[in-house]
């Protein structure tokens, strides 16, 4: 062993080095988190380069994201220097893209292909929708494209489909042919969509295996990291690949009327060698079809797999695994492994409520200015949340705490797409001499204005000397077509009522709820709030919540400045947004959501929103396993951290403007009690004190929880309260700010009517709880349920 194979083989533990080491058609490595696959991956690719055994070329390694195929590249090079150049460490998706590009002539595409994103490719099926009369049957683009995706990952196309469809059903004879008009659309427009990148690449190498054994001939070793999220078509991309070379039977040709039949010249050259590393436990995308199956069936799939486990975990104090490890446990049907450390117990884990998500980000701020005074480096430090929206106020807490921070895998708050648009609607209204922002919202939501016309109310607009927007006002006058004239008035009207709402021009001063109350006519008479919410795309989903976030921030905004104009609002708004750019020498604190966390650590991580219907996602209660895949990817958000972990929430959480109570999350409980410091408990919002502590502890059936936040009595899963248990709600009301409304004892009972604010008119179908922590479950007339605190709801009886 020559001393750079030492070193490769130095810094491992006796199951890495065998798993480096191994030399067979097929390894799996199942282990926890944090136990070290990504690294024996990585060893393992550079003892391949080091001993000679492959050339850069011949590997193959699949990583989840390009920053962790970027990191691993450089981690090779690292090990073995120059030698690694020619591998590819790529994704699937840019794996298929480089292949296609090369191989894309064979079956009717050009290299020059396009690749659709989903908007895209929603606005290709929305089209087919509508020429066939898909609303007849109820299909919307967003639930055609879903199911669509779907089949598609599991490699049916629409002739598979029909075989095993009920074809005497005309729904299904027409999603079929939309299906099928959808595929031959992308041929037609040389594109390719994001499933499809996967799914071709599987049939280029089934219809053309001479094709295929290049790459098999090519890629002699293949390496797949996370392979408990791989789903069925890349699973079938692997298989492909690794199958031996000449397997796929040789296309026959003619000579003079007669079939050939030429043996493959080459003897048959085995299949590649295929290393895969994963855990089930951190199986976070079945929902996007990934099969957990896939590992547990790997040794079926290759008989005489050789399977390594790995179980100390090198990232993590022990306090930390300890918790991990007891709510993965509440995880059925999994095996269990339990992992373990050397590096001793380690700080507590630290626990914080906050009265509200402000409250819970300002405590975050500080602790990181604590920790950045015992010298901790911010880029050390990550702050992890379950959906987009929540970084709203971590934000601007950070930014007025001068925390510097990135969004790591998706946009900041403000320069979201709905949020713009959004913006430039009110931008439309205050200043409607920018033409950008007019022109952003032009077709937005779509309603059929296209370039001809954007460029025909320009040129009015410049003929007549008035500015864009005002030549929105005379759509009769721009020779377009009625269709579109209407979709002009209406915009136009829309834009002209809600300046009345929030600029009266009788030069009385507009109230201050005028900025969120004009904001929210604007997003829903424009429709574009419709056109969301009409969407199945879990993206559009998030755009609705991150809008619920914009108009908070403007009813915040209002209660903060009483004489406050959107022109102010607009202002505070920009400056919030110029402020991002912070000086980066000392590195940032990383933002992030759960599911960009996978595979990455930190020496600190602030698990934030830790509450019931953030982290399990109340969207996840519905779907079978849902709740399960939520404790994974809790899961995964406690294995990040090195040394310090804060699980942190709010007992009252501020959305569309109204502020809920919000119940901790079912996880906490299943920690045990003494692994958590808490700087302050939900108990300690309990005014009953004393109990909470022990109580929180405490499960379904046992004593001591009558006074805890969590305890789980009753018959509902929730307790049946949305108000914890002995909360003292005059705690959380007194941090609320003095403008949210006290609606004292209002007397509610089943059947009243009332009207939100928000939600408007609507039937209470029951009324729980006592005293001030009375809830109201009221059915509004558009059909959504709601919980209201009867005391601080925006409500009125009608
Ligand atoms: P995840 O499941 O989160 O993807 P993983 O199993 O891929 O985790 P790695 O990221 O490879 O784990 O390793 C976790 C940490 O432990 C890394 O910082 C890695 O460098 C370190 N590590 C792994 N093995 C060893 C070892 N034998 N000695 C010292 N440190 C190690
Ligand atoms: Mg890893």
């Amino acid at each position: 062993m020559d001393r750079a194979e030492n070193a490769l083989l130095e810094g491992l533990n006796p199951p890495q080095r065998e798993a480096v080491t191994y030399r067979g058609p097929a390894l799996l490595i199942v282990a926890g988190a944090g136990s070290g696959k990504t690294r024996v991956l990585t060893h393992r690719i550079a003892s391949l380069l080091h001993s000679r055994e492959a050339y850069p070329s011949q590997i193959l390694a699949i990583t989840f994201t390009n920053k962790a195929a970027g990191e691993m590249r450089e981690r090779v090079e690292q090990i073995v220097g120059e030698n690694a150049r020619g591998m590819w460490i790529s994704t699937f998706h840019s794996a298929c893209v480089r292949i296609l590009r090369r191989e894309a002539e064979n079956f009717g595409f050009t290299k020059a292909f396009t690749i659709y994103d989903s908007g895209d490719s929603r606005a290709l099926i929305k089209r087919l929708v509508r020429d066939h009369d898909g609303d007849a049957f109820g299909f919307t683009p967003a639930g055609v494209q879903s199911r669509i995706s779907k089949l598609k990952n599991e490699l049916a196309d629409a002739e598979s489909y029909a075989r095993q469809a009920n074809m005497s059903d005309p729904a299904e004879r027409l999603f079929v042919e939309i299906f099928a008009d959808y595929q031959r659309g992308l041929q037609k427009a040389n594109a390719f969509d994001f499933d499809d990148l996967i799914a071709q690449t599987v049939y280029l190498f089934r219809a053309f295996p001479k094709v295929a054994d290049v790459y098999r001939r090519r890629f002699r070793h293949i390496l797949v990291d996370e392979y408990q999220d791989t789903n069925h078509a890349q699973y079938a991309l692997i298989h492909e690949l690794t199958r031996p070379v000449g397997a796929g039977e040789s296309d026959p040709y003619s000579v003079g009327g007669m079939m050939i039949f030429e043996p493959e010249k080459d003897p048959l050259l085995e299949g590649a060698s295929l290393t895969v590393v994963g855990d089930s436990d951190q199986s976070i995308y079945a929902f996007r079809g990934a099969d957990i199956r896939n590992i547990s069936e790997f040794e079926r799939d290759f008989p005489g797999a050789k399977v390594v486990l790995l179980e100390q975990n090198y990232r993590s104090t022990q306090n930390i695994l300890s918790a991990a490890n007891a709510v993965i446990g509440h995880n059925f049907d999994r095996k269990d492994k339990k992992l373990w450390t050397d590096s001793g117990d380690g700080e507590k884990i630290v626990g914080f409520t906050g009265y509200s998500q402000h409250d819970e980000a300002q405590f975050i701020a500080d602790e990181i200015e604590r920790l950045r005074k015992a010298d901790v480096d911010y880029a050390e430090i990550a702050v992890f949340y379950r959906t987009n929206s929540q970084s709203r106020a971590l934000e601007e807490i950070f930014i007025r705490a001068a925390v510097p921070y990135k969004i790591m895998g998706g946009t900041k708050f403000y320069e979201r797409a709905e949020i713009k648009d959004a913006l430039a609607y009110l931008i439309a209204v205050a200043n409607p001499a920018d033409e950008m922002a007019v022109r952003r919202i032009l077709n937005k939501p779509r309603r059929g204005i296209g370039d001809v016309t954007e460029t025909a109310i320009a040129r009015y607009a410049a003929d007549q000397q008035i500015t864009f927007r005002d030549a929105l006002a005379n759509a009769s006058a721009l020779g377009v077509g009625p269709k579109i004239q209407a979709a002009i008035a209406h915009l136009d009207a829309v834009l002209v009522e809600a300046t009345e709402k929030m600029l009266p021009a009788s030069g009385e001063l507009a109230p201050p709820t005028a900025v969120a109350e004009g904001l929210q006519l604007l997003l829903s008479k424009s429709g574009y709030l419709d056109a969301l919410r009409a969407s199945k795309d879990p993206q559009d989903e998030a755009r609705v919540e991150n809008l619920d976030e914009l108009v908070a921030v403007a009813r915040e905004f209002a209660r903060n400045n009483p004489d406050g104009t959107v022109i102010d609002f607009l202002g505070e708004v920009a400056l919030v947004a110029d402020a991002d750019d912070l000086d980066d020498a000392t590195g940032s604190v990383s933002l992030m959501t759960m599911h960009t966390a996978k595979g990455l650590e930190y020496d600190t991580v602030f698990l934030t929103g830790v509450e019931e219907d953030l982290i399990p996602h109340r969207i996840s209660a519905g779907e079978p396993g849902g709740p399960q895949e939520e404790r994974r990817l809790f899961y995964v958000g406690v294995t990040r951290a090195r040394q310090r972990l804060y699980l942190t929430l709010a007992m009252t959480r501020a959305q569309f403007g109204e502020v809920s109570v919000a119940m901790p999350s079912r996880f906490l409980q299943e920690i045990p009690a003494p692994l958590i410091d808490w700087r302050q408990s939900p108990g300690d919002v309990n005014s009953r004190g004393g109990m909470q502590s022990r109580a929180l502890n405490a499960r379904p059936g046992r004593g001591g929880q009558s006074g805890g936040w969590g305890s789980r009595g009753g018959s509902n899963r929730y307790g049946g309260d949305l108000v914890p248990k002995g909360t003292s709600i005059d705690k959380i009301a007194n941090r609320i700010p003095a403008k949210v409304r006290d609606n004292g004892d209002m007397e509610l009972a089943t059947g009243d009517r009332i009207r939100h604010d928000d939600f408007g008119e609507g039937r209470v179908d029951a009324v729980t709880g006592e005293g001030a922590k009375r809830v109201a479950h009221v059915r509004f007339d558009d059909g959504a349920t709601k919980k209201l605190l009867i005391k601080i709801a925006p409500i009125t009886k009608l």
